[in-house]
């Protein structure tokens, strides 16, 4: 019986309800006033709930689909503005004991197994300051005797131990198997930020066949996993299905239907969806599974996503080469990676020119965009984007509700935009090309012209003046 306050997966997860939404966006998508009411309610911009969102999914009309799309735009503008977070992934360890179908970390594939030291940690993470990045996302397959909670929390320290030159990381995002809520109040503890967990697919019969062994077999725990988390303690949830193996229609419904119950049961909504899609990988070839999606349907989930949860920030990696993630952060996209390795032990043990990765034995997919950070940062500005490396929300303790607040009030613009052009002037004096210093110095003076209030705009000057003079670090 489906229940968004209920703590059971398959009662917040509920297959029959998600069926029956299916059934019924197909009934409604071809009823224009039925998606014009729906469109209107989005316009108010609060949201809409997984059935309404799944009409506009199944909607088909090119004008109104032209609305969806223009519509996620105006939001995303709104809400965010021109802002585009950056990060990158740090791979700890591909140890595994789980037996996933599309990740070529599974136990028993015959990969190169590799586990960092601390020591290997410190060198990526000095390496990965050397680019620019202050925010990353630690990612680490399951295996309690090779990569234990302590090892995590240990790496944690490290990372945010290295000072090196100018370089900080000032958020790590952790994006670990699901686990004890004690386990999680020790994430809490160790200082992170968003506690990341795809839920790959919602649908629980093939979630099953896709897991086959290991702890994340079990999908009421790796479902509840979420709770677990805020139980915990960690305000800030990343939720995402992998796209590509199951149907896209019944994922999406899954995933706002988690959101609802977050929202329901926690009174915070999810902090990030990430929308990534099956890649080619060792001994993983995505065309043997039946949900793939073309990148115009993948553009039109983004922009639903975006009308359904406008709170919730949207992340894109370099799973995605250019052209996508163009028209993704046109659909709503806030947040993106850059400059990644999905090996362990990528960014110290350095590559080729073309983006190779050096130690290809333990890459996890391949990745399209092989870009430097640099070049990335000049695509946004030449696109019109503010790259912005902030990490304030959260270590000014806004997070959970009180981040969406800020977001809902719309202040991004007098808080987020003015740390925006401070970080990214920090990336522009330390690590930027000087064709890329001069675009993002131009970008920065017209940007501030577009901070409303007069006290702040006055001292995001002064500060940007004391960045060319050595000082770091300053946050509204
Ligand atoms: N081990 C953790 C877990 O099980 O949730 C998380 C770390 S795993 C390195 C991060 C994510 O990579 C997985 O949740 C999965 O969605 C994604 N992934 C695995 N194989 C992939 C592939 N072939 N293409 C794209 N993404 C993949």
């Amino acid at each position: 019986m489906y229940d968004p306050k209920s703590t059971k997966a398959e009662e917040f997860i509920d297959h029959e309800e998600i069926l029956e939404t299916i059934a019924y966006a197909q009934r409604v998508k071809d009823d224009r006033n039925a998606v014009d009411s729906i469109l209107s309610k989005a316009r108010e911009q609060k949201g809409l709930n997984h059935r309404e969102a799944s009409v506009l999914l199944a909607c088909d009309d090119p004008e109104k689909v032209r609305e969806i799309f223009d519509l996620a735009y105006q939001i995303k503008q709104e809400f965010y503005g021109n802002r585009i977070v950056l990060f990158a992934p740090l791979y700890l360890s591909n140890y595994c004991v789980n037996g996933c179908r599309y990740c070529p970390y599974h136990y028993g594939s015959g990969m190169a197994r590799k586990k960092l030291t601390q020591e290997e940690i410190y060198a990526e993470t000095v390496a990965l300051q050397d680019m620019g990045h202050k925010r990353l996302a630690v990612e680490s397959g399951e295996d309690p005797v090779n990569n234990p909670i302590e090892y995590i929390l240990e790496s944690l320290g490290t990372i945010y131990g290295v000072k090196h030159k100018n370089g900080a990381i000032r958020r790590v995002n952790v994006n670990i198997a699901g686990t004890t809520v004690e386990n999680y109040r020790k994430l809490r503890d160790a200082g992170i930020g968003t506690y990341i967990l795809f839920q790959e697919t919602y649908h629980k019969a093939g979630y099953e066949q896709l897991h086959p062994k290991g702890p994340k077999h079990n999908y009421a725990y790796h479902t509840e996993a979420m709770d677990r988390a805020m139980d915990g303690g960690i305000d800030d949830v990343g939720l995402g299905v992998l796209f590509g193996l199951e149907n896209y229609a019944y994922e999406f419904a899954g995933q706002l239907m988690h959101a609802e119950h977050l929202e329901a049961l926690h009174g915070v909504g999810p902090h990030t969806i990430s929308v990534p899609r099956v890649k080619p990988a060792q001994g993983v070839d995505p065309g043997s599974f039946e949900g793939g999606i073309s990148d115009e349907l993948f553009e039109k989930l983004a922009a639903c996503i975006r009308i359904a949860v406008p709170y919730t920030g949207m992340i894109i990696s370099t799973r995605e080469g250019r052209k996508v993630r163009e028209k993704m952060l046109r659909s709503g996209v806030s947040q993106i990676s850059g400059a990644s390795r999905t090996s362990v032990g990528g960014y110290a043990e350095g590559g080729d020119v073309n983006g190779a990765e050096p130690d290809d034995d333990t890459r996890q997919f391949e990745v399209s965009d092989t870009r430097t950070l640099d070049e990335v940062i000049r695509w946004l500005i030449d696109s019109g984007y503010v790259p912005s490396f902030c990490t304030a929300c959260y270590r000014e303790g806004r997070t959970g509700d009180r981040f969406m607040e800020l977001c809902k009030r719309k202040q991004i613009l007098n808080c987020c935009h003015p740390n925006a052009l401070m970080t990214l002037k920090e990336y522009l004096v330390d690590y930027a090309s000087s064709p890329t210093r001069d675009a993002g110095d131009k970008l920065i003076a017209r940007e501030l012209d577009h901070i409303p209030k007069e006290k702040v705009r006055d001292l995001v000057r002064k500060n940007l003046v004391n960045i060319e003079h050595g000082q770091r670090d300053f946050r509204l």
